[in-house]
């Protein structure tokens, strides 16, 4: 899946790119012919205008001092056109926009998770409570990391790279597919993990809570006694 920095790039890619077409920049060439640019003698023939790879139309050329840098392609899937590297683009390592690559990743997920659990109620609860899990356990920036990631509490790293790996687990844990039931750890002291899930009523859910805070208040309150006795 591409990166939010790759993603990034992509956009600055295309910005950059409209910013020279706008400007009348003599680096965007649409016409090798009449350009008066060498085409011969190149280890590798360029792509002409309008030849495609994938999603992907060859429509210009970006070129510098030492000739073609770069083809300029759009993807079929938008107007705004970007530069790709002609060496990838004649290895078809660049197919498509990274827009429809990550797009194709999500269906190839998504195809992933409904073969494993193929009911759509089912895993979308459970995949939301998995990314909830994650975000509190993992993201410092959740309100609730504090009761959470910053005690240490984690999502396992296969269920956190393989979210299919968990679909698979927590079919096997009893209430799964109860939807009035929570998904909750056995040991609060660790993390989500196989072994350590269950389901259970919002209650005894509670009670497993409550029984935590007291516990850390009797901590809390035997930790001052210590603190105060005498050496
Ligand atoms: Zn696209």
């Amino acid at each position: 899946m591409p990166s939010r920095r790759s993603a990034e790039r992509h956009e600055r890619n295309i910005r950059d790119l409209r910013a020279l077409v706008d400007a009348g920049s003599r680096s965007v060439v649409r016409d090798m012919a009449a350009s008066g640019l060498p085409t011969t003698r190149r280890k590798y023939p360029l792509p002409c205008i309008g030849h495609r790879s994938g999603k992907l139309t060859v429509t210009g050329y970006m070129v510098g001092a030492r000739g073609v840098r770069a083809l300029i392609v759009r993807c079929d899937c938008s107007p705004d056109e970007y530069t790709v590297d002609h060496h990838n683009f004649k290895d078809f390592k660049s197919t498509r926009c990274n827009l429809c690559a990550k797009q194709a990743a999500s269906k190839k997920r998504y195809w992933q998770y409904a073969e494993v659990m193929p009911n759509d109620a089912h895993r979308t609860r459970l995949l939301n409570r998995l990314s909830a899990a994650i975000t509190r356990c993992h993201n410092a920036g959740n309100s609730r990391y504090i009761h959470y990631g910053a005690r240490g509490i984690k999502v396992c790293d296969e269920w956190r790279n393989d979210r299919a790996a968990f679909l698979k687990y927590i079919q096997t844990v009893p209430g799964w597919d109860d939807p009035t039931l929570q998904m909750d750890r056995e040991n609060n002291n660790e993390g989500y993990a196989p072994g350590n899930i269950r389901f259970a009523t919002p209650t005894q859910n509670t009670r497993n809570r409550r029984k935590i805070a007291e516990l850390e208040a009797e901590l809390a309150r035997l930790r001052s006694v210590i603190s105060r006795a005498p050496t």
